[in-house]
């Protein structure tokens, strides 16, 4: 199961939240700069959103003045209107009062209609009235009603008020008409001062309210009067004068009075809620007491009317407000997200760090923040951001040393310039992952690093590890994986490497280049005898000779075991090739010092040239080992150019190869034998046998040419084993078919005594065909008792077990001493042609010759001289005491036939002592 969180990490990152912390608080810190950022076009909105309203508001109260101001004027206009009116009534009245008085009641109202008086069309009526209510004389048409108005209220109030004031009523709906009538009364004292009737005067009520100035009231504007008594004399909204004043003013407020409901003082403005007014509106009022009458009148402005206009001009402001605030909103909005998303990268950026600190800060990263400096568009330094502890310890340093630095200050000039341009390519392409050597001043000790660069932002965050001791390791490891132990010479990875590299650029400057392919002629020999010890010192001895014999520029490697090559660059020709390979030949021709004594060891040298032999390393290679071989196959210690003729001969070879593998398996093998005979008698003494091919196509093959190859693929123990068989089975047969056998000599090679079990073959063999041991004879060379003495003599000593017999075969042509055979109990010792042939030409053959004979039979061997061709060297031979003889002289090899006729006949091969020869070959079959 997988924990959901892993408590570890949890704990991990508990552990390192105080290192988070300042970031936490810096976070924070910016989180208030974005909310402030934010309220600063929030604020503009709610300056201008408040502005706009005192705006209005200012607008609203200049219009209240005004209207204020525009009602009182009205009011006052009005009270000074009505006044006036008022006061004509009054003077008319008085009047009339006047004339009646003084004319003692004979005045004709009538008459002075006709004189043009009271034609106003506001005079509904002028008449004098009578103590009873009778109209006395009237400008209206004769009322036939008796005492008309007797019990009006007028006449009472004017009976009772002993005053000469005129009186208003309150407004009466005319009967006939319908008009509302307002009259104006005055009391008529007889001479003895009695009530008398009074004048009257009655006018329409719109006598009142025909002051109205649209222009300041506009269409809705209202007029009234207001009598002390509380009643309407008349009022009017617009145009509309209207009775009952119901229709006008839902109510009559009461002026003058002290402060109670519905009261006002008896000057004042304010504003009449709708309750007021019939048509609902809400108005400005402004009213006024008239100074000489009981009256009030009342102007108001019509609030939706007047204030219309503004309100429009109001709804446009709000309008524009409301834009504006949502643009502002929105723009907030915009700003708000806009800060978020660099808050948020902000975060990202610090996370990334918070995440690079959190994973370096323990471990063996150094962390850098840098900063680009730049200088006309071009990063020319960094700062140092951040850094852990570690990354201030690979730059030498304390982290609070390193802090807010330039990164130029810790390094070497030259090495910034290279580390400038290195974090340039990162800064470029994002990234940049290396193993550098750019070493800071204050820390020497800090080599190579392996470095990460990152762009993060604008900034590079920078990792670097500390892999100087890795880096050394990895040298070490380098230099061993292409050094030679023993030699300290290049090895042959180091050898490929390099020469590819060399082909490559000898292909670009087109140049000759040389491969020397050295190989050491008889190193195998030495190491053989003498051990691997001596044999690992003639390898440094010749590595150092090698060394010494080229030019600086040439490259000597091992390739392994005695091999070298040496690269030769720039080689002007082949003599200049033909000098340094002589060079070398001569330097290792010189006898080595290791061990005991001196060795002559050489070495044979194959060439291969670029571009002539070759295009690649490898063929080029190859090719200078053919020429080796070829060098080796011709005569030791000479060297070989490579030609297509070395390389046809290795596929013969390589071809010959395959056939003697079939030809062993098909057996196409015959042995011939040459007789050895006693030197003495010239009696046949022993056969030796010696192998042919019979070669399907080329016939008969000579073993020289195919033994080497035998010993060279290891077939040479499958090939051994069958001579040995084959030898062995003749014997059992000639005897089978009652010939008296002598015994045959079995040639042995090196190889074969060396890995195949000839003493377990040779029990085989014998046990087989059943026949005597002594009739078998082994010839092994001198190459064979190289080696361990104790291995060599071992096995030496189980054959002789056996009953067999042990020849040297080939003796004086390798480096065995006598004293060395001697402690191998060899039994025979076969002398070399070369010792025989210049027998009869010179002394010093014949002294080494006796020499060697004498020797060999104070060891108890017999001496056998190989490749006697001459009656002369026979008679040699025989002067010096030689046992044994064997060569053309004598016979030469011959095939199974003749040889068994040979054994049918006399055994007597050659004449004794009379140096000549007895008996010719036998060819006849
Ligand atoms: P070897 O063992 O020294 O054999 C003698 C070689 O000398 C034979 O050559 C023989 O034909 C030749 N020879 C004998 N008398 C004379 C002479 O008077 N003058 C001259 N010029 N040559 C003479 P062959 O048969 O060609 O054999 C060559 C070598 O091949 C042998 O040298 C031997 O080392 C090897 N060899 C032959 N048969 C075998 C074999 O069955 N096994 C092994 N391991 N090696 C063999
Ligand atoms: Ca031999
Ligand atoms: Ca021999």
């Amino acid at each position: 199961m997988r924990w959901p969180l892993d408590p570890m990490r949890v704990l991990s990152i508990f552990r390192h939240s105080r290192s988070i912390k300042p970031w936490h608080s810096e976070r924070t810190g910016s989180r208030w700069l974005r909310f402030l950022w934010c309220l600063l076009p929030l604020s503009a909105g709610a300056i201008l959103w408040v502005s706009v309203d005192k705006e209005m508001a200012k607008e609203r109260l200049s219009f209240e003045q005004s209207l204020s101001s525009g009602a009182q004027s009205i009011a006052s206009g009005y009270a000074q209107y009505l006044t006036r009116s008022i006061d004509q009534m009054d003077q008319v009245t008085m009047q009339l009062k006047y004339d009646w008085e003084s004319s003692n009641g004979a005045l004709d109202l009538r008459k002075l209609v006709i004189r043009g008086m009271f034609t106003s069309p506001q005079y509904m009526e002028v008449a004098i009235i009578d103590r009873d209510g009778s109209v006395v004389t009237s400008t209206a048409s004769p009322s036939t009603a008796k005492a008309k108005y007797a019990g009006r209220s007028f006449l009472a109030w004017h009976r009772r008020n002993i005053s000469s004031i005129v009186r208003i009523s309150a407004p009466e709906a005319d009967a006939e008409t319908g008009k509302s009538l307002v009259r104006f009364t005055r009391r008529l004292d007889s001479p003895d001062d009695d009530f008398d009737g009074v004048v009257m005067v009655t006018v329409t009520s719109d006598y009142f309210s025909a002051f109205y100035d649209a222009a300041a009231l506009g269409g809705k504007g209202m007029l009234a009067v207001v009598g002390d008594d509380g009643r309407i004399r008349a009022a009017r909204i617009g145009n509309a004068i209207s009775y009952p004043s119901k229709a006008t003013l839902t109510q009559t407020p009461r002026f003058g009075l002290p402060r109670e409901a519905q009261a006002f003082p008896s000057n004042g403005e304010t504003w009449f809620g709708p309750q007021w007014f019939a048509d609902g509106d809400r108005r400005f009022v402004a009213w006024r007491t008239l100074k000489a009458y009981p009256m009030t009148v009342m102007a108001g402005i019509s609030e939706s009317e007047q204030i219309a206009p503004l309100e429009n001009k109001w709804r446009t402001y709000r309008q524009i407000r409301a834009a504006a605030e949502a643009a502002i909103l929105a723009l907030t909005v915009v700003l708000a997200y806009v800060l978020h998303l660099v808050e948020r990268r902000k975060m990202r950026l610090r996370s990334v760090q918070a995440a690079y600190r959190l994973a370096t800060e323990a471990g063996e990263e150094g962390f850098y923040m840098l900063h680009p400096l730049r200088a006309e568009g071009r990063i020319v330094d960094y700062r140092i951001l951040d850094c852990n502890e570690r990354g201030a310890f690979l730059l030498g340093k304390g982290k609070k040393e390193v802090l807010g630095q330039a990164l130029s200050s810790h390094y070497q000039a030259e090495e910034f310039a290279r580390l400038l341009e290195v974090y340039g390519h990162a800064m470029e392409r994002g990234s940049y992952r290396e193993e550098d050597e750019f070493q800071p001043i204050a820390a020497p000790a800090v080599r190579w690093v392996r470095r990460k660069a990152v762009r993060s932002g604008g900034d590079l965050a920078v990792t670097l590890r500390d892999i100087s001791d890795a880096k050394e390791q990895e040298g070490k490891l380098i230099r061993l994986a292409n050094t030679d132990e023993l030699t300290g010479l290049p090895n042959r990875t180091w050898f490929m490497k390099s020469f590819e590299a060399t082909i490559v650029r000898a292909q670009e400057k087109q140049e000759i280049v040389a491969l020397l392919f050295i190989d050491l002629d008889k190193f195998k020999n030495v190491n053989d005898t003498l051990g691997h010890a001596t044999g690992d010192k003639v390898l440094q001895e010749a590595a150092g000779r090698l060394r010494q014999a080229l030019r600086p520029t040439d490259h000597v490697a091992r390739l392994g075991g005695d091999e070298f090559t040496v690269v030769l660059q720039q080689a002007r020709d082949d003599d200049e090739i033909v000098r340094i390979a002589q060079r070398i030949l001569a330097a290792l021709a010189q006898p080595f010092h290791a061990g005991a004594g001196a060795m002559e060891v050489g070495a044979s040298i194959g060439i291969s040239v670029y571009p002539r032999d070759g295009m690649t390393a490898g063929k080029l290679l190859k090719h200078a080992d053919i020429a080796m071989y070829s060098a080796k196959g011709s005569r030791r210690g000479t060297y070989s150019f490579y030609r297509q003729e070395l390389y046809d001969a290795l596929r013969t070879r390589i071809n010959m190869e395959r056939e003697l593998a079939e030809a062993i398996d098909a057996d196409q093998f015959v042995l011939y034998y040459q007789p050895r005979v006693d030197a003495a008698s010239g009696e046949l003494l022993s056969l030796e046998a010696l192998v042919r091919w019979r070669h399907p196509l080329r016939g008969m093959v000579p073993p020289l040419e195919f033994i080497p190859i035998a010993e060279g693929t290891g077939l040479i123990t499958k090939l051994g084993a069958l001579v040995l068989d084959k030898s062995c089975q003749q014997i059992a047969q000639w005897r089978a078919e009652g010939i008296s056998p002598v015994p045959v000599s079995v040639n042995v090679s090196a190889v074969q005594f060396q890995y195949g079990d000839v003493h377990e073959l040779l029990r085989r063999c014998l046990r087989q065909s059943n026949i005597s041991p002594e009739l078998i004879e082994l010839e092994i060379t001198e190459s064979s008792m190289l080696g361990e003495h104790a291995t060599i003599a071992g096995r030496l000593a189980a054959i002789r077990e056996l009953g067999v017999k042990m020849a040297v075969d080939d003796f004086g042509t390798g480096y065995s001493s006598l004293s060395q055979l001697q402690r191998l109990d060899m039994d025979v010792l076969k002398v070399d042609r070369v010792f025989t042939v210049d027998l009869d030409r010179t002394a010093e053959s014949r002294v080494l010759f006796k020499a060697i004979v004498s020797m060999a039979h104070a060891l108890g061997m017999r001496v056998v001289a190989e490749g006697v061709e001459t009656q002369a060297q026979a008679a040699i031979l025989r002067e010096l005491g030689c046992d044994e003889l064997q060569g053309y002289l004598i016979s030469k090899p011959v095939s199974p036939d003749e040889t068994r006729s040979i054994l049918r006949r006399s055994r007597q091969l050659i004449s004794p002592r009379n140096e000549e020869r007895t008996l010719r070959l036998a060819t006849s079959g």
